[in-house]
């Protein structure tokens, strides 16, 4: 297609990057072909859900006021509980985010005197002020809960002798973080986390097992609550919401866990019967239908990626062929200057603020600067196309999201046309 690479000019990208990136796509349809038959799957999965539990054209309305009665709201918790083949779900607009999502969980069913262990070792960044590991105000430290963690063995696999040592008599939740965040371990397959959790349930049944779900929702065609998870907690601005939900969070799980998360997320007495739903529903509804085929095009932008910075000669998380727990790629350039330049080519790639030059800044929550592109129809969605890293070693850059798999590339073949032009890499 002649006017393509003319298109793609219009975009700073020479006909050399963009060839290299044809070769790379060349040698990828097979893998692409995979990630399709997952998103049917799910596709088929999440309508059935919506057609199990009723949904008609009055679920997309909304409430005002107390929101007592919110069909559509109720109806909304039924379909995210099918779908994950749960008791209960609670999926809310009054969630602000995914560490709001986390955090509620926690606060809600650990009580004073408890202990929480990360048997994964350090959660993502700011789940450290929510449990205290950094102090915070409010945090799980201040009301008297103790937390434990264990660390991954070197190779990334689970230290069981650690984790039987560290469970004792305090220990009540386990919490198991599905994707790597800021790191550069293994993101957890859903099988592995099973085990997991099999583990822990054979020294005490008890204890409550929660998955950070946050970028590994439809990446496979089960669930960490189809192995045994008590609860998984996520955000609407990442890949559940399908691009279309300005805001929320979902926590789904046992009835009691959700339950005790209502209560706190409202008020004691009060629990799942209020929270007007306003006008947001139907872009709840709409992006959860849309979700299945968002991350497929966010999963082969990551690939994409991956395969085109490793051959570019640098460390990428997964490697170009690996299998995909979560949408975030990982890239190491082992000096800012990488990380800028990446960050700056996908920001020139969007939509929305095109124009604006991302420079690294000190960001709420994080204990280095941090530099992020995101130029998203819902500000800070990671869903769409956005990286973000932090400015310290080992300089990794972390890549999500795609709406489309045509903007991913573009954002990709920006960012290599960046690295050229700086002459960080040559081709
Ligand atoms: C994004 C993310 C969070 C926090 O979600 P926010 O919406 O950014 O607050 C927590 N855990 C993981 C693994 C994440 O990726």
């Amino acid at each position: 297609m002649a006017d393509l690479t003319e298109q793609y000019g219009k975009f700073g990208i020479s006909e050399k990057v963009y060839a290299f990136g044809e070769e790379i796509l060349g040698s990828l349809q097979e893998r692409f072909h995979g990630i399709d038959a997952v998103a049917e799957y799910n596709q088929l999965k999440v309508i059935r859900a919506m057609q199990e539990c009723g949904v008609s054209e009055a679920c997309l309305l909304g409430t005002t006021g107390y929101g007592y009665n919110d069909l559509g709201r109720d109806t909304l918790e039924k379909v995210y509980a099918s779908f994950f083949h749960t008791e209960d779900a609670l999926v809310r607009p009054q969630i602000t985010c995914g560490t709001h999502a986390l955090a509620l969980a926690l606060m809600s069913n650990l009580r004073p005197g408890d202990e929480l262990l990360s048997p994964v070792g350090k959660p993502y960044d700011t789940l450290e002020e929510v449990i205290g590991i950094r102090p915070s105000k409010g945090s799980l430290r201040e009301y008297g809960i103790s937390y434990r963690q264990v660390d991954l063995l070197p190779d990334g696999s689970f230290d069981y002798d650690g984790i039987r040592a560290a469970i004792n008599d305090k220990t009540r939740l386990v919490t198991i973080q599905r994707s790597k965040g800021y790191q550069t371990r293994p993101t957890l397959s859903v099988a592995q986390i099973g085990q997991l959790i099999r583990f822990v349930k054979e020294i005490r049944p008890d204890l409550i097992c929660m998955v950070d779900n946050c970028y590994g929702e439809f990446v496979e065609t089960i669930e960490p609550t189809d192995v045994g998870a008590d609860m998984v907690v996520g955000s609407l601005i990442k890949n559940p919401g399908g691009g279309l939900a300005p805001i929320g969070g979902y926590i789904a799980g046992k009835k009691e866990c959700v339950e005790n998360a209502a209560y706190r997320l409202t008020s004691p007495g009060l629990g799942k019967e209020v929270g007007a739903s306003l006008g947001i529903l139907s872009s709840f509804y709409e992006g959860l239908f849309l979700a299945p085929n968002v991350t497929a095009n966010a999963l082969k932008g990551a690939i994409f990626a991956a395969n085109i910075y490793e051959k570019l000669g640098y460390a990428v998380v997964p490697d170009g062929k690996q299998s995909r727990h979560d949408i975030i790629q990982a890239v190491t350039f082992g000096a800012p200057e990488g990380v800028i330049a990446f960050c700056q080519g996908i920001q020139a790639a969007a939509a929305v603020d095109s124009f604006v030059t991302p420079e690294p800044w000190d960001m709420p929550g994080y204990d280095s600067k941090v530099i992020m592109a995101a130029g998203a129809f819902v500000s800070g969605s990671s869903i769409e196309l956005s990286a973000d890293g932090p400015i310290a070693p080992p300089y990794a850059v972390y890549f999500q999201g795609g709406l489309t798999f045509p903007h991913a590339k573009l954002g990709i073949l920006k960012t290599v046309q960046n690295l050229l032009d700086r002459q960080i890499i040559s081709l």
